[in-house]
């Protein structure tokens, strides 16, 4: 019996209780407004796994008000002490939702298990690490004034928070937006991406049960030209944060200008790893086919263009292709899968319009492998385009998915004027023994992070985001607190002080 069956059996079980996703607004699960549903489709088989509440309008509005008047009311009335302890109970309810939230997240988006494990278990974290930080930063600075005056700075929730996430790593991104939104005692209307929804709504049960109060956390589904366009142009909610492509973040913001929403944008990317010939060639191997094949290559921060010195080209791309090679391309479910199917047909059929474009562009294109037994699901093979050139759409162009494009270079001042040669900045990494070449290089690259010798290690309480039409703005440790909160400074006088005295006789 082929691995196929075994695992199709095991989806069901996976969905119990998600047949039909609903919206969740004001505490209940409720149909939209208008009755709508979209289907969710298996990226692996293509075949339907539920089918989905599609908000607009009238279901923003309901979260909205839902949303205002907890802000106003119960939620924005409560000690800090009793709203933080909610996120930990959060934080403890997903973690004893783990082993149902990683398959469910693999299910319906095609990333592997073992990367959807990871990307759970850092959810709860999200909700530990705000809820420490602002324990102690609602209050800010204190400012004396010589002896006349006391200033001191405080922090506001800004009030109902819109978050409009991507369905790359969905629960996690969600995550990483709900935890300091809610920590800082704003309210939330969650807008997931339409083709990955199941974890969404699996989070507003287990928030649900810790027993939030009503109005606090929404979630409505729906397309993003209408649930979340609509969003985006309601009058209460305060500010939007988003990621996605850039495209989709530039329109928003044109939507959202009249209202003078606050914007967080986490955009697309291009990001360049570059390999010395002085490297430890086989750990930049490691990590220059993670970057890209990881995810699916469905990833913000994948290194997407590959620079490698002509002095080690050769045997670099060898290598490379053997690895290409033998990618455990597979079923998203199983647990030594290196690559699963794309999210989509759609995005599947725009990623392989891509590679077709790489070979009229004058690309040899070198692919791996994926076994015939898979052939209903979206896969691509994992995928390098050789001999690509900067004058090509296929390096300048964000395509998200398992596809690499491969340069040499001759020294560092033209491999830092190639690297920056793209209208992104999100992240680049850098590979080289000589340390200070490490840091010059890095420094003088256009992305809003950098790695030295290492892949996409994080620390939550680092800035994330990327700089020129990667974003706006930083996700991430005191970043996103700032982001959440409204500043105030408070001005005391601790005497009579002289105050002019206009008018007076
Ligand atoms: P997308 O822009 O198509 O959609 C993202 C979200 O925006 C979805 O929920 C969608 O419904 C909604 N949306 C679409 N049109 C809208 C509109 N007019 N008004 C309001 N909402 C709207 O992006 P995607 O395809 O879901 O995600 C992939 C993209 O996300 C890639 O470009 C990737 O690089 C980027 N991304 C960036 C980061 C980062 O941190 N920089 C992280 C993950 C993904």
């Amino acid at each position: 019996m082929s691995s196929v069956n075994v695992v199709s059996k095991s989806r069901q079980s996976i969905l119990a209780g998600l047949e039909n996703i609903k919206l969740y607004i004001d505490g209940a699960f409720v149909d939209a407004e208008s009755n709508d549903q979209f289907d969710n489709i298996d990226p692996f088989t293509n075949e339907q796994i539920n089918t989905v509440a599609s908000g607009g309008k009238e279901d923003i509005n309901k979260a909205a008000m839902a949303a205002k008047k907890a802000f106003k009311g119960e939620w924005g009335n409560l000690p800090l002490q009793d709203r933080l302890s909610y996120m930990y109970k959060i934080a403890d309810a997903i973690d004893k939702h783990v082993d149902e939230l990683a398959p469910l997240e693999s299910y319906d988006t095609g990333l592997p298990i073992s990367i959807t494990k990871k990307m759970v278990s850092r959810a709860s974290k999200n909700f530990r690490f705000y809820a420490e930080m602002v324990s102690s930063r609602m209050v800010g600075e204190a400012y004396q004034v010589d002896d006349q005056f006391l200033n001191y700075t405080i922090h506001k929730p800004v009030g109902v928070a819109g978050l409009i996430t991507p369905w790359n790593a969905p629960f996690m991104l969600e995550t990483w937006k709900i935890a300091p939104a809610l920590a800082t005692g704003n309210t939330v209307i969650l807008k997931p991406a339409e083709w990955s929804p199941l974890t969404a709504n699996r989070l507003a049960e287990i928030i649900d049960g810790v027993g939030l109060p009503n109005g606090v956390f929404n979630v409505v589904h729906g397309y993003g030209e209408k649930a979340g366009a609509s969003l985006v142009a309601h009058e209460d909610v305060e500010l939007i944060s988003f990621t996605g492509e850039t495209t989709t973040g530039s329109e928003i913001m044109r939507n959202g200008a009249d209202a003078l929403k606050r914007f967080s944008m986490e955009l697309g990317g291009k990001s360049p790893i570059i390999v010395f010939d002085d490297a430890d060639l086989e750990r930049a191997l490691d990590a220059c086919t993670w970057g890209i094949f990881s995810f699916n290559g469905e990833r913000c921060t994948a290194n997407s263009r590959l620079y490698i010195h002509e002095n080690v080209a050769e045997q670099f791309i060898q290598a490379l292709k053997e690895r290409v090679r033998n990618i455990r391309v597979g079923d998203p479910l199983s647990d030594d899968t290196q690559v699963g199917p794309l999210i989509h047909t759609k995005h599947y059929e725009n990623v392989n319009t891509y590679i077709k474009l790489a070979k009229q562009e004058g690309c040899e294109v070198y692919q791996g492998n994926v076994p015939d037994e898979y052939r209903k699901g979206n896969y691509i093979p994992p995928t390098i385009l050789l001999n690509a050139n900067h004058s090509m759409r296929v390096v300048q162009e964000e395509i998200f998915g398992p596809v690499l494009a491969v340069m040499t270079f001759k020294d560092e001042e033209e491999v830092i004027e190639l690297a920056n040669d793209v209208r992104y900045g999100l992240a680049g990494y850098v590979w080289t023994k000589d340390i200070q070449r490490g840091h010059r290089v890095s420094q003088a690259v256009d992305a809003g992070m950098l790695w030295i010798n290492s892949q996409n290690v994080r620390d939550l309480r680092t800035p994330f985001g990327g700089s020129k039409h990667s974003g706006i703005g930083r996700e991430g440790g005191y970043y996103a607190f700032e982001f959440y909160t409204e500043m105030q400074v408070v001005h005391v006088a601790l005497g009579d002080h002289h105050i002019p005295q206009f008018g007076k006789k």
